[in-house]
């Protein structure tokens, strides 16, 4: 199964991809992950990627496209894969779909973790990332709202878009994210 969670930024998007992958047992693609790794190593790619990401804003997305058609090609990645973080917008959801449809996998179901915004705020606070002052969280409120956003609809259209609320403990929107995989898989089936 292919999953793409969708939410704005501190919705726990990483929290329960990471446990959604384990359950079903398929790779989690984080490219935000990715990203930090190759600053971290400091790989060109990485310092480039920085520039960005420090900032709040985007990475170009010939650049995410990259990591993510790579990452694509790994073995662990052709049973499954959660989406974490990408695609974050319509033309990478479009990039995406052409990939996939490549290796005859469509994305199976897009998850919108939904997050009031004060909500939002709070969380980011309390999670003090390098990227996650108030600014920053402000500029990537924004990019999500015009950018992301935007592909609820190109999933609605789809129709693979399911809406979960993210509120709550992990533990309870993890159950609702079951719930909702569940139900898609025995309509599958
Ligand atoms: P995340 O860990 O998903 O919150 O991502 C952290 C930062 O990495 C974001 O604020 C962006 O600057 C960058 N990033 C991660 N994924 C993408 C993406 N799909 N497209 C563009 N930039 C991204």
């Amino acid at each position: 199964m292919r999953i793409v969670l969708v939410g704005p930024p501190g919705a726990g998007k990483g929290t329960q991809a990471q446990r959604l992958k384990d359950y079903l047992g398929v790779a989690h693609l984080s490219t935000g992950e990715m990203l930090r790794e190759a600053h971290q190593a400091g790989t060109a790619l990485g310092r480039q990627a920085a520039e960005y990401f420090e900032a709040g804003r985007l990475v170009p997305d010939d650049v995410v496209v990259g990591i993510v058609a790579d990452r694509l090609n790994e073995a662990d990645c052709a049973d499954g894969c959660v989406f974490d973080g990408f695609p974050r917008t319509v033309a990478q959801a479009e990039t995406l779909d052409a990939m996939l449809a490549e290796r005859d996998m469509p994305v199976d179901l897009a998850i919108a973790v939904e997050v009031p915004e004060s909500e939002v705020f709070q969380r980011l606070a309390a999670r003090g990332r390098a990227d996650d002052h108030v600014e920053t969280v402000r500029e990537r409120m924004g990019h999500y709202r015009r950018l992301t956003q935007p592909i609820l609809e190109y999933y609605h259209d789809q129709g693979v878009l399911r809406s979960i609320d993210g509120t709550g403990t992990p533990d309870e929107v993890f159950a609702r994210i079951r719930r909702t995989v569940d139900t898609a898989r025995q309509t599958a089936s």
